[in-house]
């Protein structure tokens, strides 16, 4: 399974044009990894997770081209995860590809309802969709892939997590969520993943949300795993989705991450 971060920061990215905190005016001087696009992930050059509105630069700067991807999967509705333009410029007219593969559009209820509003049909799009709610599985010809309840969006109700196994190997991309409820755990149980992609949002910041994790809350979410078998002492854990607020410079954060077992995004 190969996985390319397309971009790693929370609604607001990082620098924020509108601010002056140490951690964007630490981006705008050093560049490089401290600058963070919101949030996508590419995983075998066909499958993406989540489209905020930095993709398109996010392919432009990481030698990515979107042409054979064949599924998408959105988290939940909001702007950073899902910019439906992205979806628009798959119409006809818009791009020279005579032959742009369906895609197959997995997303919950409240996101699909955001692309009704945007108009474009599916057919135009090349859109095949597939809603679902927490706890839903399809089997797809390449992909195995279970959406997770969230905790996140409590107005909407309907943000997912999506663990997904694509015969090789096995993924968790947890975000965004705050702390599990007690009812998701029997449906992590013992899946031993290869690979756990999991929010820090709030990073330093003390006080727990209940809409994000921050670094102790990753630290419950992880030993909860390791204690159900969901993941293994072997399992890869890589952090993402920070905020310019809670969240230090790249270097800064990536330190206090490796010391709990964790790689920074
Ligand atoms: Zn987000
Ligand atoms: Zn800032
Ligand atoms: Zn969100």
């Amino acid at each position: 399974m190969k996985i390319t971060f397309l971009g790693t920061a929370a609604a607001q990215g990082i620098p924020m044009p509108y601010c002056d905190c140490t951690t964007c005016t630490n981006a705008r001087k050093f560049h490089g990894q401290n600058i963070r696009k919101r949030c996508s992930y590419f995983v075998n050059d066909n499958l993406l997770v989540d489209m905020g509105p930095d993709l398109f630069a996010a392919c432009a700067i990481h030698d990515v081209d979107l042409i054979n991807m064949n599924y998408t999967l959105i988290t939940h509705s909001h702007l950073d995860h899902i910019f439906v333009q992205n979806l628009g410029m798959r119409a006809k007219g818009m791009h020279q590809q005579t032959n742009l593969p369906q895609l197959k559009l997995v997303a919950p209820p409240s996101v699909m309802t955001l692309l009704n509003a945007y108009g474009s049909s599916d057919k135009d799009m090349k859109l095949q969709r597939y809603p679902v709610l927490p706890f839903d599985c399809l089997n797809f010809p390449d992909y195995l892939i279970k959406s997770i309840k969230a905790k996140h969006i409590p107005n909407v109700g309907d943000a997912v997590n999506y663990f997904i196994d694509d015969g090789n190997r096995k993924v968790l991309f947890a975000s965004d969520t705050a702390i599990y409820e007690d009812r998701v755990w029997p449906y992590l149980a013992n899946h031993k993943i290869d690979l756990l992609i999991i929010e820090c949002t709030k990073g330093l910041k003390q006080d727990s949300s209940n809409v994000h994790l921050n670094i102790i809350d990753l630290q419950f979410m992880i030993e909860k795993m390791l204690t159900i078998h969901a993941i293994t002492e072997n399992t890869i854990i890589y952090a993402t989705h920070f905020s310019h607020q809670n969240c230090p410079p790249h270097e800064e954060l990536s330190e206090i991450l490796k010391k709990i077992g964790v790689n920074c995004a």
